[in-house]
């Protein structure tokens, strides 16, 4: 064995890896070699050729291990086939699903959560396959909510004059939480639930400099929230009723989170730490050290109040919530440090 998980039935969080596409306008130079399951590093540059500076860079580590390993020849639409549909499945018979697109800016999150006109992504692939797939005998209601956050602000894309302030995330009496002030629309079709999708794109305002700039610093959440009854049940109201979240959510850019052991203990790099992203990496971590003994007295406090993401998150994560993170990474030696970061992250996660 490689000493990948080997995917167990009941696994809460599904990591996997796409290696996006050189960019074909750019001389760049491959730095990986991989097979379906491994990732290798195979060429080590100039500067870094001395196994000193990979120790000082924190790279004693040069291959990494996954169970789902996309390279740059494969599409969203197998990636959503072999790693996305079943938890959105399980999403239509009530349980809390959330599929995260992780990784530096430029290595394809918004290719693969949003797609472009030849080449869907799970966003619509999901809603589609959402609304062909209702589970016989029940009648489902879906509603859209389209938001970001950024700035610790969460912003409501589809309704962007509402103030960040009059939209809280609460405790409810049952021990969950709700959200308070959040538009959640209707949707009768596929289409209507995409043209909201469109509309709260339009919706973000800026420029086109302004723009990278913000996308790659703001996360970006897509919410179907999924009610569903027995057909025949007409009692109001209905016994039988099921209510589940499938939350897509394309997150700033990984080079906002990183954290390194400078000299004199930790310091920033940059300017700016995305405290969302950093917070969603410990919650993740915790909750993956978590897994079988999430429900025990006693288990470790998972840290979902440190940011606006992972408390708005916290109800689509807690439970039997089932996460995926479709790990983006560039397989350019350009891009090597944040390579290493991301696949990390990805086997930390798993
Ligand atoms: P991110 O959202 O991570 O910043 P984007 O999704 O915007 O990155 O991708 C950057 C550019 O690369 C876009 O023009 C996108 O269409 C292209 N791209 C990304 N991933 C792929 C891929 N797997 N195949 C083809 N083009 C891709
Ligand atoms: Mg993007």
């Amino acid at each position: 064995s490689h000493g990948h998980t080997s995917g167990t039935a009941g696994e809460k969080i599904k990591v996997c890896v796409r290696v996006r596409p050189l960019d074909p306008n750019r001389e760049e130079e491959e730095a990986w070699t991989y097979d379906p399951h491994v990732i290798s590093q195979a060429v080590f540059p100039a500067w870094e050729a001395k196994s000193m500076y990979r120790q000082l860079a924190g790279r004693a580590q040069v291959a990494y291990a996954f169970d789902n390993l996309f390279g740059p020849e494969r599409s969203t639409r197998e990636i959503y086939a072999e790693a996305l549909r079943d938890l959105v499945h399980a999403s239509l018979q009530g349980i809390h699903a959330t599929v995260f697109a992780y990784g530096q800016t430029a290595t394809g999150k918004t290719y693969t959560l949003q797609g472009t006109r030849t080449a869907p992504g799970v966003i619509p692939m999901a809603v589609h396959d959402c609304f062909a797939n209702v589970p016989e005998g029940r009648t489902c209601r879906f509603r859209v909510s389209y938001l970001e956050i950024y700035n610790e602000q969460i912003r409501d894309l589809l309704r962007p004059e509402t103030p960040s302030s009059k939209i809280q995330v609460l405790d409810d009496k049952e021990g969950g939480i709700i959200v308070k002030g959040l538009q959640e629309a209707v949707v009768e079709s596929p289409l209507e639930a995409l043209a909201l999708v469109a509309q709260g794109e339009e919706q973000r305002h800026v420029g086109a400099t302004e723009l990278n700039e913000v996308s790659s610093r703001s996360h970006t959440i897509f919410r179907l929230s999924i009610e569903s009854h027995a057909s025949e049940d007409k009692a109001v109201p209905p016994t039988s009723k099921r209510t589940s979240i499938l939350s897509l959510i394309d997150l700033a850019g990984s080079e906002n989170a990183k954290l390194t052991n400078a000299k004199g203990g930790r310091q920033r790099e940059g300017q700016f730490i995305n405290k969302s992203l950093l917070a969603l990496g410990h919650v993740i971590q915790k909750l993956s050290e978590a897994t079988g003994w999430r429900n025990i007295p006693g288990s470790p406090h998972i840290p979902f109040r440190d940011s606006k993401l992972t408390r708005f998150l916290q109800p689509a994560l807690e439970g039997n919530a089932l996460v995926a993170i479709v790990c983006s990474i560039s397989s350019a030696v350009s891009c090597l440090d944040e390579t290493h970061h991301t696949l990390k992250f990805a086997s930390r996660a798993k």
